[in-house]
């Protein structure tokens, strides 16, 4: 804690500890309501040892990201829709919905203030974390009372790096992320830290990602550990480009649906289908699925080269990122910079 206050200024994108100067701190109470807020120097917390939150997982968060305009101004990508997911993670949790309006005014204060961290490198954003926790001091096991809200943020690169490579991705089959009934379709601390092992695993595999399957069934895809998937069959502008259905434990990527809507302006037959490990790999032998990519805040569009299974490996495509991939990565890095209209309002202006 002490070496983040401690740690020099920087411009260059941090790995997720390349903090930026200020923390933006609201706080809810049962009486005042949401009450004091104030953008100050990012500073340690002080809290009791027997807060709610760090015993029994009362701990939400999001991820968004700003990015520098040509006009050398900021703006943030659809920050309304994450201030929505942000409210059904505190009702699945039980805890207090922070108006969208007050949410939003934290992460502009912070991005007003700190944007000044941020080169106008292309590659580079402003990485915002929003997140709340329980923080009544009580052991007893029942909902905290009180609440604190905090947006930080660090300059971000490329999640991958900043080359865009494809990715190996290592199926779960032995654990599951999410079950039906659950919380995998909201954003709560307690569906990430239980990833880590399989995400682990992954790694050791010499895969970058892991990919978690339904938890009933063990058969259809849902997700990977921060990033939606997309498959595309065929090729040219006559493709299809679809992703796995909301099934309820699959967190709704605000990345995801941003591509369902411009792959659809961009001529795509577009569509939510379920695919099973199988078929993923029966198509990929038969060359009926083309492509496959990832996508979400930090990973962008970043493209899925080779999947490792218990029942060896298989390549997508050439392993190469493909052409439905690019045009849609670029189309949505145009967007996020305005260099293209924004006919969906998407651009939130700070
Ligand atoms: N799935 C999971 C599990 C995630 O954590 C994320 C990142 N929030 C995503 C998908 C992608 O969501 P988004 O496009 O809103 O970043």
């Amino acid at each position: 804690m002490t070496a983040l206050l401690n740690k020099p200024e920087t411009t260059s994108p941090g790995h997720g500890d390349a903090f930026t100067r200020n923390l933006y701190s609201l706080r809810y109470s049962p009486d005042l309501g949401w009450h004091g807020g104030t953008l100050a120097p990012m500073t340690d917390l002080r809290m009791h040892p027997a807060t709610i939150g760090l015993h029994y997982g009362q701990v939400i968060f999001e991820g968004m990201k700003a990015f520098r305009q040509a006009d050398g101004s900021m703006a943030v990508f659809r920050p309304y829709e994450n201030a929505r997911r942000f409210q059904r993670s505190a009702a699945r949790l039980a805890m207090p919905e922070l108006p969208e309006e007050l949410y939003v005014s934290g992460v502009d204060q912070l991005v007003a203030a700190d944007q000044v961290e941020l080169s106008d490198d292309p590659d580079h954003s402003l990485y915002l974390r929003p997140l709340m926790f329980g923080t009544d001091a009580n052991l007893m096991l029942r909902p905290s009372q009180e609440y604190l809200f905090l947006v930080m943020a660090f300059v971000a690169g490329g999640f991958f790096g900043d080359k865009v490579e494809p990715v190996s991705v290592l199926i779960s089959r032995d654990q599951a992320r999410a079950m039906p009934g659950g919380t995998g379709n909201v954003k709560c601390a307690a569906n990430y830290g239980p990833s880590f092992v399989a995400q682990r695993r992954a790694q050791e595999a010499g895969c970058q990602q892991v990919v978690w399957l339904d938890a009933a069934e063990r058969t259809w895809v849902e997700e990977m550990g921060g990033m939606n998937l997309f498959f595309v069959r065929g090729n040219g502008a006559g493709a299809e480009v679809f992703t796995t259905p909301l099934t309820g434990t699959l967190l709704p990527g605000v990345t995801r649906d941003s591509l369902l809507t411009l792959a659809a302006q961009h001529g795509y037959r577009v569509g939510e289908s379920p695919v099973s490990v199988d078929q993923w790999r029966a198509e990929c032998a038969a060359g009926t699925i083309t492509e496959v990519f990832a996508c979400g805040t930090a990973a962008v569009v970043t493209p899925v080269g080779r999947v490792r299974d218990r029942d060896g490996d298989f390549v997508i495509g050439d392993g190469e990122m493909g052409p439905v991939t690019g045009t849609l990565r670029s189309a949505l890095m145009a967007v996020q910079r305005g260099t293209v209209p924004d006919p969906h309002g998407w651009l939130h202006h700070v």
